[in-house]
């Protein structure tokens, strides 16, 4: 496996002659690899000749500098387990690589942008939006590898390369989750044994509303009954529970019939921030 933190290293590795006609996967991360990024490696392995990852925290998209600093980072241990799976390449640059300069280059998703992730997280899709599309123009891969996990991400991103005829096609991988739940994040490392034990409420808060939402309650009431969910039995602080369509994340009022809807939420356990969805076919 071979690991490069130059942009002029990885045009190389593409331009070698055997490289020619083999098809790339790729798959964007910011490391503190787990089951979840493993999964979408997984994948690029079957479908593809060649499967790179990146490994890069991102700072344009940290909008809390705590967050950014505490951000989990373990190199050794994310190449291992890349290893193992016999990924091709490791891309890990430095900031100083990928921001040579401060950036002018700004993206704008209208609504995309405003609801849910990027309503809490202000410019955090244009930090997201920046490095994939730098990543992708570097990378040139024939498929890029998101989690639904992030899902509003994986809209945005597939808004952009359409909008922007990026030739890559985006593949959606399902989420991986804990035995109780609990989505996988390379953030629940920060949680301590107790708060790791909370953190399950997210899915079984998902769970239940996609329970109620098959008995026929109404999107107003089962909003309600997320919001005392976490009022009476959590420690987490809910930051937003919304119900989507799925295709274009507009928020819905009442389901209808054929059309499929996600339940998006996110909160805090402690300055732990967790986000999840569930989808409602
Ligand atoms: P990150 O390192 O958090 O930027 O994540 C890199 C990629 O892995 C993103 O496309 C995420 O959506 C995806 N991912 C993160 N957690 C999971 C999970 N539990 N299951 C599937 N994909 C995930």
């Amino acid at each position: 496996m071979k690991v490069l933190s130059e942009i002029s290293e990885i045009r190389r590795f593409f331009n070698q002659e055997e490289m020619h006609g083999k098809s790339i996967g790729f798959i964007p991360t910011m490391g503190a690899l787990h089951e979840g990024h493993l999964s979408l490696v997984r994948q690029s392995i079957a479908e593809n000749d060649i499967t790179a990852c990146s490994i890069f925290v991102n700072p344009a998209q940290f909008n809390n500098p705590d967050d950014l600093k505490k951000y989990p980072r373990d190199l050794n241990a994310d190449l291992s387990l890349l290893e193992e799976l016999k990924c091709d390449l490791v891309f890990h640059p430095s900031p100083e690589i990928m921001y040579p300069s401060q950036s002018i280059t700004s993206f704008s998703f209208g609504y995309l942008e405003e609801i849910m992730e990027g309503k809490f997280r202000p410019g955090h899709f244009k930090g997201v939006a920046l490095v994939v599309s730098k990543l992708l123009n570097i990378l040139t891969p024939d498929k890029a590898y998101f989690g639904e996990k992030d899902l509003q991400q994986l809209t945005i991103i597939q808004t952009m390369s359409k909008e922007l005829n990026i030739p890559v096609e985006i593949i959606s991988v399902p989420t991986m989750r804990e035995s109780d739940g609990l989505a996988m994040s390379s953030r629940n490392l920060r949680l301590n044994s107790q708060e790791r034990i909370s953190a399950a409420d997210i899915y079984r808060a998902l769970y239940k509303a996609k329970s109620e939402l098959n008995d026929g309650k109404s999107v107003n009431t089962v909003k309600e009954s997320v919001k005392d969910f976490f009022n009476d039995n959590s420690q987490i602080e809910l930051e937003y529970f919304e119900v989507v369509r799925t295709s274009d994340l507009k928020e819905v009022s009442k389901l209808e019939a054929g059309e499929k809807v996600s339940l998006c939420i996110a909160g805090y356990l402690g300055k732990v921030r967790l986000i999840d969805n569930l989808s409602l076919i």
